[in-house]
């Protein structure tokens, strides 16, 4: 690989190097180590162990985290459980200020979030980009619907006028929150960001690729005057310490592959308590016969190779209308063949690495498989060891068949295949086969359409005539997967409930349920039936 010759943005806040060569003849980006000492200062973690974090861009390690124990992760419940009994009678618009406060903060200090997101996740600066500005967008939705979605509503009584019932959300208590590395900064922050504002404490352990910016996300909330013990940040592997978050959380968020999924959604049962599981998903994009193809050619891109394509919501299978196939085609392909390709900080890039050897491996292995077995590469195909140590071309695959590896199992890498129909009811259920149900696009002209076929469409996002950032930053919808792709939403009004247990309370007036004034049962029988009678008549509910 040929290291870029200034890799740094002029004056950027982290980065200083080369480095020294004498010392790690392969690093290219180095950080400084008061600032790295400053993020893992933020851990509970007291093994004395470290474990190194690579930079996809080089491939040297960019610094040594401190591990968690058991011990750790007891600790950081004590210390959240602490902070959180304290935090649950802060009142709901001093928390909402503090996140309007993170809001200001992120977009002041992007630049610092976008260069450690790029430094350890490998991606491209623009997709970089999108992780403060979702996280902007979460904070603002929430601060500014706090009441909405807390606040103690009024419900019906069952004896209008004498029964008064009022339903409070009560917050769960110190929630665990598991996540994955390829949108560290959002994924380690957007969940939890709602829980704080119910009323909970957070114990977290992001992904061990990806520790700096998630101890980053976690020092905003300390300058954004969250206290301190209420977001605890513990290091290590998954079984060994996502597991003791499982048995001590009152609730657990999870984000990450449907194998580690299940395991997680059998250990919150056996403990009766509640998740979320934000899993996996082979996610299909249609172009319908009247869609504008220019559209949804740069649509496709974005769709495919965002994040290089280590995106939940990205697409890796593409059904296209027989009549416009072939123009469809030839556009997408011209566009992919476009990009600019490259691992460094810059702006210019449009798509980045993947993060690690083994995400190498698997794209690989996928596609070696299907051009075994008959595939055709369009476009790709190849690593690029010249760009990246884990670099892969953008890959557009055609005739791609059942027994192949891609055809059903989700690949997570810059990989899509197309498929063509004939009838739409047909394409609809091709996309529709397969344990997934995550996210799906529809590109065509006619919105009542496409919105039409969207209810067939048995994923729990539909973009139209985008890709997936159309629902991903509309905060106020839900967002998550059906079938293997989930349990559970976040955003909206949905992705802070789950954090909350609902309390009725009933005050009752006057009468009681029971018969009053020496009135028999059968009496007390007959006048409670005359009473549901007349209440149908009047229309009650
Ligand atoms: P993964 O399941 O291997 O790891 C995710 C997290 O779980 C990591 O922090 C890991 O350390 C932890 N973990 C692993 N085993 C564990 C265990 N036994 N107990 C507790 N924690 C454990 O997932 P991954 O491969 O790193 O991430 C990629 C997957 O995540 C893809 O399938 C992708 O589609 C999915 N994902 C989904 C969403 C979504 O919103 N639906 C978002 C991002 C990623």
């Amino acid at each position: 690989m040929a290291p870029p010759q200034n890799p740094m943005p002029a004056g950027g806040p982290l980065v200083e190097g080369p480095a020294d060569p004498e010392h790690d003849p392969t690093a290219v980006y180095a950080l400084e180590p008061d600032y790295v000492a400053g993020l893992t200062s933020r851990l509970v973690a007291t093994t004395g162990r470290t474990a190194a974090v690579r930079s996809p861009l080089d491939g040297a390690p960019l610094a040594h985290i401190p591990q968690s124990s058991e011990d750790d992760v007891a600790e950081a419940f004590v210390r959240a459980r602490r902070a959180q009994a304290a935090w649950a009678r802060t009142p709901i618009d001093e928390r909402a200020a503090m996140l309007l406060r993170l809001h200001d903060l992120v977009l002041e200090r992007q630049d610092e979030i976008i260069d450690l997101t790029v430094l350890e996740s490998g991606k491209a600066r623009k997709h970089a980009f999108d992780e403060p500005l979702h996280i902007a967008l979460t904070a603002r939705y929430y601060a500014r619907t706090a009441h909405r979605h807390l606040d103690t509503r009024r419900r019906l009584g069952v004896v209008p006028g004498l029964t008064r019932v009022e339903v409070n959300r009560v917050p769960k208590g110190v929630v665990g929150i598991i996540s994955p590395w390829n949108y560290p900064f959002t994924m380690a922050l957007c969940d939890g960001l709602p829980a704080l504002l119910a009323g909970n404490a957070v114990v977290t352990k992001p992904d061990a690729q990806t520790m700096l910016t998630a101890l980053l996300g976690a020092r905003l909330l300390d300058e954004a005057g969250f206290p301190k013990g209420l977001w605890q940040v513990v290091a290590g592997g998954g079984p060994e310490i996502g597991g003791p978050i499982v048995q001590r959380a009152d609730y657990v968020c999870f984000t990450g592959s449907t194998a580690t999924g299940r395991l997680i959604a059998a250990q919150c049962a056996e403990r009766l308590i509640g998740c979320s599981l934000e899993l996996g998903g082979k996610n299909p994009l249609l172009v319908l016969r009247d869609a504008d193809l220019e559209k949804a050619a740069e649509g496709a891109v974005r769709a495919s190779f965002s994040n290089a394509g280590q995106l939940c919501v990205s697409m890796e299978r593409m059904f296209v209308a027989d009549q416009v196939y072939d123009r469809f085609v030839e556009r997408f392909v011209a566009r992919t063949q476009a990009m600019t390709l490259g691992a460094t900080l810059a702006w210019e890039n449009d798509m980045g690495s993947l993060i690690s050897q083994d995400q190498l491996d698997t794209v690989a292995a996928h596609v070696d498989d299907a051009v075994a077995k008959g595939a055709r590469v369009l476009t790709g195909g190849r690593a690029r060891p010249d760009l990246g140590p884990y670099y892969y071309e953008p890959t557009i695959l055609e005739g791609v068949t059942p027994e192949m590896t891609c055809f059903g199992r989700e690949t997570f890498g810059p990989v899509v295949s197309l498929y063509r129909f004939h009838d739409e009811a047909d394409a609809v259920a091709r996309a529709n086969d397969g344990d997934y149900g995550l996210n799906a696009s529809i590109y065509s002209q006619d919105g009542d359409r496409a919105r039409a076929i969207a209810r067939h469409v048995r994923c729990g996002t539909v973009n139209i005539n985008e890709a997936f950032g159309a629902t991903f930053a509309s905060i106020d919808s839900p967002m998550g997967g059906m079938r293997e792709s989930g349990m559970g939403r976040r955003q909206g009004s949905e992705g802070i409930h789950r954090y909350t247990e609902s309390q009725s309370v009933a005050t009752q007036r006057l009468i009681r349920f029971a018969p009053m004034l020496g009135m028999s049962d059968e009496t007390y029988a007959k006048m409670m039936t005359a009473n549901l009678t007349i209440m149908k008549k009047l229309g009650r509910a």
